[in-house]
């Protein structure tokens, strides 16, 4: 009788709970999601590699490679757990290479009666989805991703309550220290008396210093490659498909988490900013393609980061556990501040109207200048370049030039195995080429080769001389640096942190202020064979 009732109550249940498709995004693999908590006859996951995403810039090919493979392992995941799943991959003969065309298919033919989904990070795929509530018969919901610190337009709402004209990171950084209590005493003061320690995080790489190697798997991706090449799908720079060497899994990003703490953190600030021939990613923690596929969690790295810090004070100095925190509660939670901000106006953002072409050796690594070799060679290689060769070699290099923000923006879009537009785009128009007309950033940032030479041993092998600033040998930077100040000049003039280059400037020999713009002027026409 009792195993009757029960029967009877679970087909009624079976009756009355929706039939629910749940879509799961490329970047959404966070098994710790609240939607996988308990195990539902009526749902049902999807996840789809599609056209649309693999062509909407060329991406690099390990980064294709990092997505698929981190989809189908989170499928197999999900599977293995006792979800039920439906995977469309991309030769399927179903894949329509859309997710409104897929999930309109896979609704009506499963007779789902509701969609719902976790708010993407994309504006081009929030608007997607947010018309499928129109083009669905079905209802259709979309729930957190519960990864960030931050809700979407918290720290816009922050800004505007403070009615602040600038968007200063520095500030928000510390109201997510005290808000997050992290790394603040009980009187909400900084441990260690200090909220930050940029100062001490721009070491330059000792001579004879042998950086930690660094950590590598190991996964063969020949199937997918086949895929890859069968299905056409063009692709930028290289990859060993026996030896694929990014972390792709939760297990595997653990293991990274746990490397980083062990091997790179006690030395993480200090050389955060270096650069060095032939070394690609020194101490960094290359953990952005874990946290922006969210297999890893912003504020589990955070907190395991504290908690090593916490118990090897002896051994690790704050700064270097400091400089960490700030990168990702401060700099990521604010691009996406920044990002759902501004959108869609910022993606076609071009303040100082830079419209030059990007050079054929973004593409390929050839050029005689050693720092923008050694970035774009290893960017093909790896698919990684650390923060500070992104900035103050490729980047800086774009705003001198005058690239178009366009082109730049595909690049970096394309290139990097964690780049996603949300995080992207700020990062490359707002902080790296000025395109926000100083939103990001209070000044640009350009530099000519001192700045390399400070921080790398790059100029030591150079083909061009760092001293020198006219002439065949003289390194493309120096000039290109001037003649961006003097090209921009009344806008300098009115940016107080600008102040000294403008005297400078305008203090320089005439004479040397010609030859200057004239080599300037060479570089430019010579893009190609420089
Ligand atoms: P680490 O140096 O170990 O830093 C730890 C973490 O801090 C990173 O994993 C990342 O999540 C976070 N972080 C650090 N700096 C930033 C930043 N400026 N913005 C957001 N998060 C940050 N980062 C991306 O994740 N995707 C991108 O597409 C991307 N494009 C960039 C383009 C340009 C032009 C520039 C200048 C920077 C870009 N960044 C991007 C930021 C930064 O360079 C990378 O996050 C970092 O190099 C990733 O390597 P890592 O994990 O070893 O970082
Ligand atoms: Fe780069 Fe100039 Fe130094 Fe050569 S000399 S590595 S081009 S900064």
């Amino acid at each position: 009788m009792f195993n009757q009732i029960k029967l009877y109550s679970f087909t009624i249940g079976l009756f009355i709970m929706k039939k629910t498709l749940r879509l799961v995004l490329g970047d959404q693999l966070n098994i710790k999601h609240s939607w996988y908590s308990e195990k539902k006859e009526n749902i049902t996951y999807v996840l789809m590699e599609l056209r649309s995403e693999t062509d909407y810039v060329q991406h690099h090919i390990q980064k294709v490679v990092s997505f698929f493979v981190g989809m189908r392992s989170f499928a197999k995941e999900l599977e293995e757990l006792g979800h039920q799943v439906i995977y469309l991959e991309l030769d399927d003969s179903k894949n329509e290479q859309s997710f409104t065309k897929n999930l309109k298919r896979t609704v009506s033919n499963n007779k789902f009666d509701q969609l719902e989904y976790q708010q993407p990070d994309e504006y081009r795929l929030d608007q997607e989805l947010t018309s499928l509530h129109k083009e669905l018969s079905v209802e259709v919901n979309a729930v957190s991703s519960e990864h960030f610190y931050t809700e979407r337009l918290e720290m816009k709402e922050l800004f505007d309550k403070r009615k602040s004209k600038g968007w200063l990171m520095e500030s928000f950084y510390r109201e997510m220290r005290k808000k997050h209590e992290l790394l603040i005493d009980s009187n909400e003061k900084p441990l260690g008396g200090k909220w930050n320690y940029d100062q001490s995080n721009r070491k330059k790489l000792p001579k004879n210093h042998k950086p930690t190697a660094p950590k590598l798997f190991q996964r063969d991706v020949s199937d997918i490659m086949k895929m890859l090449e069968e299905q056409n799908v063009k692709t930028i720079g290289s990859i060993d498909s026996k030896n694929f060497l990014w972390p792709v899994t939760r297990n595997e990003g653990e293991e990274m988490l746990e490397f980083f703490v062990e091997e790179c953190l006690p030395l993480f600030g200090d050389f955060q900013d270096a650069m060095s021939v032939g070394e690609w990613s020194l101490y960094h923690s290359r953990l952005s393609f874990l946290m922006n596929s969210k297999i890893l969690s912003p504020k589990e790295v955070v907190d395991r980061v504290i908690q090593h810090w916490e118990n090897n004070q002896d051994t690790i100095d704050i700064s270097q556990v400091e400089g960490f925190v700030r990168q990702i509660i401060g700099w990521r939670e604010y691009m996406r501040g920044i990002y759902w901000a501004k959108m869609p106006e910022y993606e076609n953002e071009n303040q100082l109207n830079h419209t030059n072409s990007l050079p054929e050796f973004y593409w390929n690594g050839k050029t005689k200048m050693n720092c923008m070799r050694q970035s774009i060679q290893q960017s093909l290689d790896y698919s990684y370049a650390h923060h500070i060769q992104r900035l103050m070699v490729t980047g800086n290099f774009a705003l001198l030039a005058g690239v178009e923000p366009q082109q730049v923006d595909d690049w970096y879009l394309g290139i990097y195995v964690d780049a996603i537009q949300w995080v992207e785009l700020p990062n490359t128009r707002g902080m790296s080429q000025w395109a926000d007309g100083g939103l990001v950033a209070t000044k640009p940032y350009v530099s000519s080769a001192n700045y390399i030479d400070k921080m790398s041993d790059y100029c030591g092998s150079c083909y061009y001389s760092k001293k020198d600033k006219v002439g065949e040998k003289a390194c493309p930077f120096n000039s290109l640096y001037w003649n961006f100040i003097d090209r921009h000049l009344d806008k300098w003039e009115s940016n107080h942190r600008m102040g000294m280059m403008v005297a400078n400037w305008k203090k320089q020999d005439p004479e040397q202020k010609v030859k200057l713009l004239e080599r300037a002027q060479y570089i430019l026409e010579n893009m190609n064979s420089i």
